[in-house]
């Protein structure tokens, strides 16, 4: 082999190993659960049948703390120590066939009584998952941290019909066709602009509300919602009609109000 020949063949595997890494579905969240096998919010993997999907589903049947839950009789706990350090992000906007999610560059995080967890990415549901005593709201967001260890912590944000969100405006015109990603590079944004005025919070130990359900998530709802307008909801619901797991036991979980 001559050193054009060396040359050319170094140049068929680095293009190779270019379509194999741009193919490979590995990038793609696993928290919101889009790997195989498939499930859905209605039709025949509906979330009654979740646990019975795949093996690796199994706690979405067998769990006992499970999210989302209603939200009641929560106990008066300590004063709220949630502080947030939201940096701006190029928007990602993610359509994974199950809800719109947008991915968060690092170096932003929450902390939850002294503990750092990083933004790793936003979603929405509608209609709410969780309920305030009894009641659910027209959507929810789901600010989904990470620490170090790998804990999850998800703050949830009620979203009511009212006023238009400017920040869910920018997200909504750049959603994608289903399984495609867009990245809009020159269009920065703020997690920030999604938390309410008060920082008044319920927490509870549950889980991810969607398969394979893992439990260990650390929640924090906050009792403020933030507003969205009904052509907004509207305009999700396009995309994504229903896409909230219904409520779960409370078993013997408490839930605290931290304000
Ligand atoms: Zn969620």
């Amino acid at each position: 082999m001559n050193s054009q020949n060396k040359h050319n063949s170094k140049k068929v595997i680095l293009l190779l190993a270019i379509i194999v890494a741009t193919l490979s579905p590995l990038p793609i969240s696993v928290l919101a659960g889009e790997v195989a096998p498939h499930w859905q919010y209605g039709g025949a993997e509906n979330p009654t049948q979740w646990g019975n999907l795949s093996k690796d589903f199994a706690l979405c049947e067998s769990g006992r703390d499970q999210s989302p839950i209603n939200i009641k009789n929560a106990v008066e706990s300590t004063p709220a120590t949630i502080s947030f350090d939201y940096k701006s992000s190029p928007l990602v906007v993610v359509n994974n066939g199950h809800t719109i999610q947008v991915n968060y560059a690092q170096g932003s995080s929450v902390t939850i009584n002294g503990e750092k967890y990083a933004l790793v990415q936003f979603h929405f549901h509608t209609p709410s998952e969780h309920q305030i005593n009894g009641k659910a709201a027209a959507m929810e967001l789901h600010l989904v941290h990470r620490n170090e260890a790998g804990k999850l912590a998800v703050v949830g944000v009620m979203l009511t019909k009212g006023k238009a969100n400017s920040l869910i405006e920018e997200v909504w015109k750049n959603i994608p066709a289903t399984g495609k990603t867009n990245t809009v590079s020159d269009l920065l944004i703020n997690a920030t602009s999604f938390l309410p005025k008060s920082k008044a919070y319920y927490s509870y130990e549950g889980s991810l509300t969607t398969p394979p359900c893992s439990e260990g998530v650390k929640w924090n709802v906050f009792v403020e919602p933030m507003t969205i307008s009904e052509e907004q909801i509207e305009a999700f619901e396009k995309n994504y009609q229903v896409d909230a797991r219904p409520i779960q036991p409370t078993n013997s979980r408490a839930v605290q109000l931290h304000h």
